[in-house]
């Protein structure tokens, strides 16, 4: 017993420490890719403040995550460790690249969605930012036939509709979760040029150029999608939603500001200072 758990021991560092030969040092090279260098300390509070600031807007429980891209090298992202939202400090980052491999995990649990984070910014050079939440709200556009349509002025991101993910048509029967990177892949092709993909039974991803704009859709996306099912609940009557014209003006005069009269609000409230 004694021996076998020293032999474990010495060939887990031995491949720890990226000194074996053959296919495990392969294997250990890939999963422990080059860190791309000390994160910009300004986005790694604002990666923190996202995380804060999507739980406390109710976006996201326990359960949800944000990234963001590194600001040295576009092939690493940035993601917390398997944690509620709302717990996340600096300490807990890590570190991946685009394979969603961590770069320093360092025996901390990971996200088993990471994947959807990697997968985006792999297939979208324009995406900074990422965020995958469950938002209730959003679940009943999912999984009927009723489209999600921009109902106000903050919602001219969703265009003319969004598309829905439906993670039975890539992989079939599974735990819904998108947790290896041919599932990623799949969700990033759904998504294609949008803003924002809806994922059958499961939640959204919503991305951005930078967090202001990934967390600032997720809080309006969700409250357009309650105040849709509202209107909708008056029965009767025509429903007006946004031309798709307005909806491009919108996006073309700074979409709303950058979100950044809210980001400033939420983020004072997030980080207390
Ligand atoms: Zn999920």
């Amino acid at each position: 017993m004694y021996l076998a758990r020293r032999e474990f021991l010495t060939r887990s560092t031995l491949l720890t420490a990226g000194i074996l030969f053959g296919p495990a040092r392969l294997i250990t090279a890939q999963q422990t890719p080059a860190s791309a260098g000390p994160i910009d300390p300004t986005l790694l509070e604002d990666l923190i403040a996202a995380n804060r600031i999507l739980a406390q807007e109710g976006i996201v429980d326990a359960f949800g995550h944000v990234s963001v891209r590194h600001n040295r090298n576009p092939n690493r992202f940035l993601l917390s460790r398997s944690l509620a939202p709302a717990l996340v400090t600096a300490a807990d980052i890590i570190e991946y690249d685009l394979d969603s491999n961590a770069v320093n995990a360092n025996g901390r649990a990971q996200y088993s969605e990471r994947f959807i984070h990697g997968e985006i910014y792999k297939a979208r050079p324009d995406v900074n930012a990422v965020t995958h939440c469950h938002s209730a709200s959003l679940i009943p556009f999912g999984v009927t036939s009723v489209p999600l349509r921009p109902m106000y002025h903050m919602a001219g991101f969703i265009g003319e509709g969004l598309p829905i993910f439906d993670i039975r048509k890539t992989a079939g029967m599974t735990d819904m979760l998108v947790s290896d990177s041919q599932k990623g892949r799949a969700l990033a092709q759904t998504l294609g040029n949008k803003t924002a993909v809806l994922m059958r039974g499961h939640g959204v991803a919503v991305v951005g150029p930078a967090l202001p704009f990934a967390v600032g859709r997720s809080v309006y996306l969700e409250l357009n999608a309650r105040v849709q099912a509202q209107t909708m609940a008056l029965g009767g009557g025509q429903i007006t939603y946004l031309d798709p014209e307005e909806a491009r003006k919108i996006m073309e005069s700074g979409e709303n500001r950058s979100y950044e009269r809210p980001w400033e609000l939420w983020k004072k409230k997030a980080l207390g200072k």
